[in-house]
């Protein structure tokens, strides 16, 4: 239907599409067997779906099915600072709002910093459902480059110089960047809160996959190296741990802006879906996160181990990848001769050939990265992959000969 003459809000024009969640519908409607490296998602094997479901018949009754607290589940904020005290971000109640998943921290954090035609920071690649948010409320954004550091501050620095102006927020995932698989180092993380402290900038810092480390060492985070700046608005997730569909999340942000938050809560859903929330409270409350966060830790390492070894075995010489110590993803970025491949078009050849990805230009917000790709490593078994990345280097032969 067309909607020329419907009277649409002007901030229509600023709501893009999001190429990662339309990979959903496009790879369920495909006909064939496709490897999927494409969606971010655990992979579903680990979702503990007996228990959750064993979980829900035994804690819900009609209580769970009525309006619950705009900020969350009293009894899941508790079990979730139980847990968190036993982390490196421990905190406290009056700094925790329940969310609908990652995406509503998001949004909650753009509706209270940003207005439109203001200069918001974002990591080049980066996630652009976050990015995306953002723009939905007119922020202009100003893509920084990334290393295998994390965002290059640097040019953070000069970028900005170059605008004359003030960026409003800083948007950074700081662990296992996706789409990069890359962490942002120490002294860069202190780097961006001074920027942010000059710029009286508020930092976004998303970070879903943290609790996903397999290697190295664990980082301290904005909030830690800042002393609690209020100027840190941190948004975090249920849906990399445990499961996307829960629709699980929480901001963790200063105290003076629980009640601007939960009046943004009020004003979108009421509350997060409780019954979800209830069934989070008793697996927290079981103490197995802990035991099912090392299970994961185990098999996404080898699984970010097969990855690696197949993209060797089939692909060597023609990319460069990074090397994630955590999370689920890592980027692709094709070398020589293959640079002049498209990922666009690789999808499309690659698609027919029975496997998926995230070309690089959906990952930036100025459409950057045609020779570049994401890989989901997580949600696909050892043998699979290596099916996969056969299909992936075939495809790409295909897509050099054209
Ligand atoms: N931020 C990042 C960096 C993500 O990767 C994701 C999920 N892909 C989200 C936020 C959104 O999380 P959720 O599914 O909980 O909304």
């Amino acid at each position: 239907m067309s909607t020329l003459n419907l009277p649409l809000a002007g901030r229509t024009s600023n709501l893009v599409g999001s190429v990662i969640d339309s990979s959903t519908s496009l790879l369920a409607a495909q006909k064939h067997d496709v490897v999927r490296f494409a969606m971010g998602a655990p992979a579903a094997e680990f979702v503990p779906v007996n228990l959750f479901n064993q979980i829900a018949g035994s804690v819900l009754d009609a209580s769970s099915y009525t309006y619950g607290a705009s900020e969350g589940e009293p009894r899941l904020i508790s079990a979730l600072l139980d847990y968190l005290a036993t982390t490196a971000e421990p905190s406290s109640a009056e700094r925790i709002s329940i969310t609908s998943g990652g995406m509503q921290g998001l949004d909650i954090a753009c509706k209270l910093f940003v207005d439109p035609g203001d200069l918001v920071v974002v990591e080049s690649p980066t996630y652009t459902n976050g990015s995306a948010t953002a723009l939905s409320y007119g922020a202009e954004l100003l893509e920084v480059p990334m290393d295998e550091d994390g965002m290059d501050v640097e040019a953070l620095e000069e970028l900005v110089a170059a605008t004359g102006r003030t960026p409003k927020a800083i948007y950074t995932i700081p662990n296992f960047q996706n789409p990069s698989g890359t962490t942002l180092s120490v002294q860069r993380r202190i780097r961006i809160i001074e920027l942010a402290r000059r710029w009286g900038a508020v930092i976004i810092d998303d970070d879903p996959y943290g609790l996903l480390r397999f290697a190295g060492e664990d980082l301290p985070g904005f909030r830690q190296l800042s002393n609690n700046d209020p100027l840190v608005f941190s948004v975090r997730t249920f849906s990399k741990i445990l499961a996307p569909g829960l629709r699980v999340g929480w901001i963790d942000a200063d105290p003076s802006l629980r009640y601007l938050i939960i009046n943004a809560k009020q004003a979108m859903d009421t509350c997060t879906n409780v019954p979800a929330q209830h069934v989070v409270t008793e697996f927290l409350r079981q103490g197995i996160l802990d035991e099912h966060l090392a299970k994961l830790r185990i098999e996404y390492r080898s699984r970010r181990d097969a990855m690696a070894a197949s993209l060797e075995k089939h692909l060597a010489g023609r990319i460069t990848t990074t090397h994630p110590d955590g999370g689920f993803f890592l980027w692709v970025t094709l070398i020589g001769e293959d640079a002049r491949v498209d990922s666009q078009r690789l999808f499309e050849i690659a698609l027919a050939e029975g496997v998926a990805f995230i070309p690089g230009p959906a990952l930036s917000a100025g459409g950057r990265f045609s020779d570049a790709f994401r890989l989901c490593f997580a949600s696909t078994g050892e043998e699979r992959t290596d099916i996969g990345v056969q299909r992936l280097a075939k495809a790409l032969d295909m897509a050099l000969a054209e």
